[in-house]
């Protein structure tokens, strides 16, 4: 994670717990394996032999990285899509491609929205609608990332996280409007 954000170093590497079951005294969801936490800069990994079963341990704390290295690069949010995508990307995480009994969302605005309604909630209907939403946000990061590589894609997240739109940020990086991006959905 250091070679893809570079201001991310010893000094300044979140601290990260694991637990077997649920993380004590939370009511974190059953369908999540870790949690990224700004307000002490803290990373939660719950129901560690169900992730080593699975063969997402490694991912699942790579991914609560990324969103630790972008808290430390700035303090504006990033989109949902985005600040997802990004750490599914950049995590290598693997996502269920088989579902598809969730209609995908055919807008940036839908997609966030999704994100976040779906994201608020527990159930497994919710969680169908995410892995859908996860697809299509990591499919934008992807292609912004094939479109100039790498170095370029956290040169434009860092830009965001210290305020400037997104428009403007996609407009001076990338040549893009927002709207554009829904060709990637
Ligand atoms: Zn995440």
């Amino acid at each position: 994670m250091g070679q893809i954000f570079p201001w991310l170093h010893a000094r300044s590497l979140p601290r990260v717990r694991f637990f077997p079951s649920g993380v004590p005294g939370t009511a974190a969801s059953p369908w999540v394996g870790g949690l990224y936490h700004a307000s002490d800069h803290r990373i939660d990994i719950q129901h560690v032999p169900v992730l080593l079963r699975q063969g997402r341990l490694e991912s699942t704390v790579q991914h609560e990285f990324v969103h630790a290295a972008l808290a430390l690069a700035g303090s504006a949010r990033l989109p949902l899509w985005l600040e997802e995508g990004a750490a599914i990307y950049l995590s290598s995480q693997s996502l269920d491609e088989t579902d598809t009994s969730v209609q995908p969302a055919r807008t940036l605005r839908e997609l966030e929205n999704g994100l976040y309604t779906f994201g608020q909630s527990r159930t497994h209907v919710a969680w169908l609608h995410l892995k859908a939403y996860n697809r299509q946000a990591r499919a934008i990061v992807a292609a912004l990332i094939e479109r100039n590589g790498l170095e370029h894609f956290t040169g434009f997240l860092r830009t965001l996280k210290n305020g400037t739109h997104l428009a403007q940020a996609l407009g001076s990086w990338y040549s893009l409007a927002p709207g554009d991006l829904a060709a990637w959905l």
